[in-house]
């Protein structure tokens, strides 16, 4: 059994939570790589040390001071390394630091000394091997991600390898210049070693016990999914439900992978399991319920639509010329509805509605605002009937008005476009009658 273990800012965050990642390893013989971060925050009003370090980059390269900020990045590893009683001294690496910053080495290599250092840290403080990922993983010139050449390059060096330390978010450049991945990359990182070793399992360490049937924020303490699939997860994911990375997945997905969520400060929870496909009924008929706000809707009328050939693609052409991107849009024989992000659409309203005009001369074009769109997905709803008569009458019963609904051909989600003063109240709606009273 060969396990990669991602562990996140705050379970890094401390001498204390290292303690809580050593134990976790050592209690698993399988654990034999390890992907950190770089130390997150203590508590709330705390800093990460990836913003310490670009508010550091940011001084040093436009000449202001920035002594006390790399002050207070050194004195978070100084208490880290001192925490755990090791015999680690990391000046000449602050100091090669430092001379970088000042030659202005890029935004990019400032933010992945976090992980650098931290997985320095780690590899002494468990015995393992320290493998710098600017050596093994790559990024084109254009700095996109090279996978067949990390993953040749990374499966060769790790199969001489027993246990390794590989620091999360970055790698380098073909001329050794460091780029990282986008912020919470080293989660990515995590699941491109476990692709390159041929991972039985990648666990992802955190500070929450999985993914969440729905927002904690709205409904209090919602049960844990406890397995998910992928295509699940990535429509919960863009409708705003996050832990992971959205590019994690893409690596160990098409590998038979598994990626396990987990909680550092809870590791008896079982965590969140993500997998491509599964045959394990669900506990429920849904598997979670996220949401958006900030929506608009655009009706556009007109009679005959129906035998209209390219109606839909001239609306859209508009929208697309100014930039807008379509969410959904539901239509009926003589209707057509464009969902769009509010914030996106105001700017252009009105040459986007003269547009619409002039492409398809409808009888009228009416405009709702402040919609709220909610995705109910389980892959459990295409074998159940009734799920969809369920939200609906349960939404009824808490007096939500319901705008729009569309049901995707996958038969994974159904989405319901709500007022946005209606988002908490509807989703508590189909939380209670799917998770609180289903047994
Ligand atoms: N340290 C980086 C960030 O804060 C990457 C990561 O934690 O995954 O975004």
């Amino acid at each position: 059994m060969k396990k990669v273990v991602k562990f996140g800012g705050s379970s890094l965050a401390s001498a204390k939570q290292f303690k809580k990642v050593g134990d976790i390893i050592r209690s698993d013989k399988s654990r034999r790589f390890v992907v950190p971060s770089a130390p997150g925050k203590r508590n709330d009003k705390d800093e990460k040390v990836t913003d310490l370090l670009y508010q550091c980059y940011d001084a040093a390269s436009e000449g202001k001071s920035y002594k006390k900020i790399l002050e207070k990045i050194q004195e978070r590893y100084t208490e880290i390394i001192d925490g755990l009683g090791l015999n680690l001294n990391m000046d000449h690496e602050f100091a090669a630091i430092e001379e970088n910053f000042l030659n202005k080495a890029g935004r990019d290599y400032a933010a992945s000394r976090g992980e650098y250092l931290n997985g320095i840290v780690m590899a002494e403080y468990l015995g393992y091997e320290f493998i710098d990922a600017a050596e093994v993983i790559f990024f084109d010139e254009e700095g996109c991600f090279e996978t067949e050449l990390t993953n040749k390059e990374l499966g060769e060096r790790l199969s001489h390898v027993e246990k390794a330390v590989i620091p999360g978010f970055y790698g380098s450049k073909h001329d050794g210049t460091i780029k990282t991945f986008s912020r919470g990359g080293s989660d990515v990182t995590g699941s491109i070693v476990a692709k390159a070793i041929h991972a039985d399992m990648y666990e992802n360490w955190t500070d929450v016990s999985g993914f969440l049937v729905s927002d904690p924020r709205i409904i209090k303490n919602p049960e844990v999914i406890e397995i998910i699939t992928y295509r699940e997860l990535r429509e919960l994911a863009y409708m705003g439900a996050s832990v992971l990375h959205e590019d994690a997945i893409f690596p160990v997905r098409k590998e038979g992978i598994p990626i396990n969520i987990r909680n550092t400060n809870k590791p008896e929870d079982k965590g969140t399991l993500i997998v491509e496909s599964t045959c394990r009924k669900p506990r429920y008929t849904i598997t979670g319920i996220a949401g958006k706000k900030g929506f608009c809707s655009i009706n556009i009328e007109k009679a005959m639509m129906n035998a209209e050939v390219g109606f839909g693609r001239k609306v859209l052409e508009v929208f697309e010329k100014y930039g807008i991107s379509f969410e959904h849009i539901p239509s009926g024989i003589d209707t057509m509805t464009v969902f769009v992000h509010q914030s996106e659409f105001e700017e252009f309203e009105q040459s986007v509605i003269a547009g619409i005009h002039r492409a398809v001369e409808p009888d009228f074009v009416e405009m709702e605002s402040d919609l709220a769109l909610i995705a109910v997905v389980g892959r459990g709803m295409k074998a159940t009937r009734g799920t969809a008569g369920r939200i609906f009458s349960a939404l009824a019963h808490s007096r939500v008005n319901v705008k729009m609904i569309d049901q995707g051909s996958s038969e994974l989600n159904i989405i319901i476009g709500v007022k946005n003063s209606d988002f908490e109240e509807a989703i508590k709606a189909i939380y209670d009658i799917f998770i609180a009273t289903e047994v």
